[in-house]
């Protein structure tokens, strides 16, 4: 049996006529691709404007009173340039005028949103010649406005099961009032997982504009090493701390089936990309540290008492005065005799004071120091478990440069190492574990 792929095309991959062009010839090279979710046209070059950002724009104009007529029109000409250089027949006019008249009834802002995915997937279904499927009728959120996951999964999987090639926008699906809801930003990506989980799949193909995901932040390191294999858990991490190559949310419904995501370059269709799944080949050989990831921002607030080892709970009462002030904690190293808890500074400091006065009323502690400007650094790789002396030459590589370590915190699955350093060390930190840990 052959298999079946969902591909998904992000906003770059689809942004004018030659880049769809592109992306059907990849589609069409490749019969096991069956499903595609298309993003709205995205930038064509830097300081272009993505067709959603015109939409919300438009949207906003709209709210205010203001003239929203000639940025519908930009809209509007973005497509009719894609429809005249692809060749197709394909009345945008009248969608426009749809639009339009929705848009004089005052729709929610994500029905005028979401109309980026809808206008593209029809025209590329057109120029493909493929089914269009409108999300707003496949993929579901409930009145509270949650996505409705065993609804969809069933209703995509009846809907797909007897059209052999169907091409299905991405970001948005329907309220049970029909109304039109989109996820957050970036959503298309979630669509691609939804749809890849519900038509079980073998792989979720995610087309973008990069070579996969990169080791480490190309802004600090130059030419980072592209990852090829990545297991979901250490993916979460990395994106956790900062690594972004999709929306988060995207991973949860593939990863459950069990079904892999290969992000792959649309500019470059021959680089084999990053693939992401739950176990790796046996025969992949990778190194003990698979990226290295980091973020500035955080607070650290040190909690010392003789003995706190011996009471009871003290732990779990620090942590609860975090969290009723709304504030959630990142990481948690212990001592014998100090708790540190690290947090957001941002979150931290509107409720500072609030804390601190719990901490002292409430666990009447020996000291508590406030250590501000911290950046935390996650060194990730599930081959660090069998690595030995990975630690150590973590802590040898950030003394050799030179870096003072504030903060030591070992996950408990030795999945990753993480390093807690003054901002003004980030850089410098991220680029000497770079090349202790993976260049090498
Ligand atoms: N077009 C939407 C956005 O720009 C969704 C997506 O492209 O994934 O956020």
């Amino acid at each position: 049996m052959s298999r079946v792929i969902t591909a998904k095309f992000g906003g770059t991959s689809l942004a004018d006529a030659s880049q769809i062009r592109k992306a059907a010839e990849i589609i069409k090279s490749n019969p096991e691709i069956k499903y595609v979710v298309a993003s709205a046209p995205g930038k064509r070059f830097k300081d272009d404007i993505k067709v959603t950002d015109l939409l919300y724009s438009c949207y906003s104009e709209f709210a205010k009173g203001d003239e929203f007529f000639p940025t519908l029109v930009k809209i509007k000409q973005r497509y009719e340039e894609i429809i005249r250089e692809l060749g197709v027949t394909f009345d945008i006019s009248a969608e426009i005028d749809t639009i339009e008249q929705t848009l004089k009834k005052y729709p929610p802002a994500d029905y005028l949103a979401s109309r980026g995915e809808y206008l593209n997937s029809k025209i590329i279904a057109d120029f493909l010649g493929w089914t269009f499927v409108d999300a707003a009728e496949v993929i579901f959120f409930d009145e509270n406005g949650h996505f409705d996951g065993e609804k969809t999964f069933m209703t995509v999987n009846a809907k797909l099961r007897d059209i052999p090639n169907a091409v299905v926008p991405g970001f948005y699906g329907s309220m049970p009032d029909g109304r039109i809801k989109t996820f957050s930003r970036g959503g298309s990506d979630v669509t691609g997982s939804i749809v890849a989980r519900s038509t079980q799949s073998d792989i979720y193909e995610n087309w973008t504009d990069v070579n996969g995901m990169l080791s480490a932040d190309p802004r600090i390191v130059n030419n980072p090493l592209p990852i090829e294999y990545i297991t979901y858990t250490e993916l979460r991490e990395l994106s956790y701390m900062g690594a972004s190559v999709l929306h988060e949310d995207a991973v949860f419904p593939v990863r459950k089936a069990g079904i892999p995501i290969n992000i792959r370059n649309t500019n470059a269709p021959d680089a084999k990309g990053t693939l992401i799944a739950a176990s790796l080949p046996k025969d992949v050989k990778r190194r003990p540290v698979t990226g290295i990831a980091g973020r500035k921002g955080f607070t650290s607030v040190r909690v010392e008492k003789s003995q706190m080892n011996g009471q009871t709970g003290f732990g779990a009462r620090l942590l609860y005065i975090f969290s009723r002030n709304g504030v959630p904690f990142e990481h948690c190293p212990t001592g014998i005799d100090t708790i540190s808890v690290v947090v957001n500074s941002s979150a931290f400091d509107l409720r500072r004071d609030d804390i601190l006065r719990e901490i002292k009323n409430e666990l009447s502690p020996d000291f508590i120091t406030i250590e501000k400007n911290l950046a935390v650094i996650a060194v990730v790789g599930e081959g660090m478990v069998s690595a030995r002396g990975t630690a150590a030459k973590v802590f040898s590589s950030l003394a050799d440069a030179g870096v003072n370590i504030r903060m030591i915190d070992q996950g408990s699955d030795e999945l990753n190492i993480i390093i807690g350093v003054d901002e003004s060390d980030y850089e410098t930190s991220v680029k000497a574990l770079y090349s202790s840990m993976i260049e090498k």
